[in-house]
């Protein structure tokens, strides 16, 4: 083990973010084009390569792993790297391995997933009407989604749904998916809407539903209490007092959590980022490729994390879309 990993503003990095491909099954409208050009696959980073880097930040101090794309499960071979880093794991290093999926390849996956050391997945899920998701995810089916949270859950994984708050088009089940949640025993999150991806087709600010107005329509039917539960993430929490269920809210608009920050995040062409909400970046697939040992790579990884900003600049106050980004989520994994 080297010494952590630790930025200017003395925040110890130990959670890594890896998009394992830019590929998707669906094509969510907030998040891709209809016609999206993925990278030629000589430019990703193959699965020994992601293996070789992902090592080399948890012996840097990372214990938690969150795998994400695009989808991660639609990448060939992926339960082969699931498996590679289970062995840290098994030596302790690695506290956690996870990952955020749209759930549509679960009923295939989740079996073996539980038996890599994956106790834990996140799904997006932003409506429980198959003809709105449709139109939401373009290509993805509802039904495929639900046996694959359903398998999800039957192999002993603890599910989280991810619901990004859409103006008009999911205010109105806030309710059923709340209680659908309470039902299954799934956690529930709530995200802002974020300025990303291609706004030229979809105005991000028509769709922008604060988390402030979600929470006080919940707040008409629930009781909720304020939980000081911190992930070093964006993600505030309460508890909804009649059904005990623990709530998420996600609002990357607003600065309240970049102080805590502890995560980066890794692109499949080997590019880290230090925050989400900024283009600055390093390239860690030239010293990875450069060298079978992992000396330059360490020294590119330490250089990175002394640029990693205080926070970001999203900001929609004006009633215009700032600090946006050109890059799809995608690219950089949510
Ligand atoms: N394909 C997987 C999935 O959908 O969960 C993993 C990658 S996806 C980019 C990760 C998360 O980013 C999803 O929960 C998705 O809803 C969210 N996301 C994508 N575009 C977003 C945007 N513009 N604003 C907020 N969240 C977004
Ligand atoms: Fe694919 Fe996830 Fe983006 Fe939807 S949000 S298009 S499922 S990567």
């Amino acid at each position: 083990m080297t010494a952590p990993l630790i930025d200017p503003f003395a925040r110890a990095i130990t959670y890594l973010r890896v998009s394992v491909t830019d590929r998707c099954d669906f094509r969510c409208v907030y998040c891709m084009s209809e016609h999206m050009e993925f990278l030629p696959k000589k430019e990703l980073l193959t699965l020994e390569e992601l293996d070789r880097l992902c090592s080399a930040f948890v012996e840097m101090g990372v214990e938690k792993l969150r795998i994400t794309g695009g989808e991660p499960l639609v990448r060939r071979g992926i339960l082969t790297f699931f498996k590679a880093m289970s062995r840290h794991l098994d030596s302790g290093a690695l506290k956690e391995l996870t990952l955020t999926t749209n759930g549509s390849q679960l009923g295939k996956y989740a079996a073996e997933l539980a038996a890599c050391g994956v106790r834990r997945v996140n799904v997006s899920l932003d409506t429980l009407d198959a003809e709105k998701f449709a139109r939401i995810t373009r290509w993805g089916r509802l039904p495929q989604v639900l046996d694959g949270i359903a398998a999800a859950k039957a192999a002993g994984l603890k599910v989280k749904i991810n619901v990004v708050a859409l103006k008009g088009v999911n205010e109105d089940e806030l309710f059923r998916l709340t209680e659908w949640c309470a039902a299954e025993g799934h956690d529930l999150t709530f995200i802002e809407v974020m300025p990303m991806g291609d706004l030229g087709n979809e105005d991000r600010l028509d769709q922008y539903w604060p988390l402030s107005d979600l929470r006080a329509a919940l707040a008409t039917r629930y009781r909720l209490t304020e939980l000081s539960d911190r992930t070093g993430g964006p993600a505030r929490y309460v508890r909804l007092e009649e059904t005990g269920q623990r709530i998420g809210f996600i609002t990357p608009l607003t600065h309240n959590f970049c102080e805590s920050c502890n995560r980066v995040r890794l692109t499949c062409t080997g590019e880290l980022y230090m925050c989400l909400g900024q283009e600055d970046r390093a390239d860690l697939r030239a010293p990875l490729r450069g060298s079978d040992e992992n000396g330059d790579l360490r020294t590119a990884i330490r250089a990175a994390i002394t640029r990693k900003p205080k926070g970001h600049d999203f900001d929609y106050s004006r009633q215009q879309v700032s600090g946006q980004m050109s890059r799809h989520m995608s690219h950089t994994g949510g």
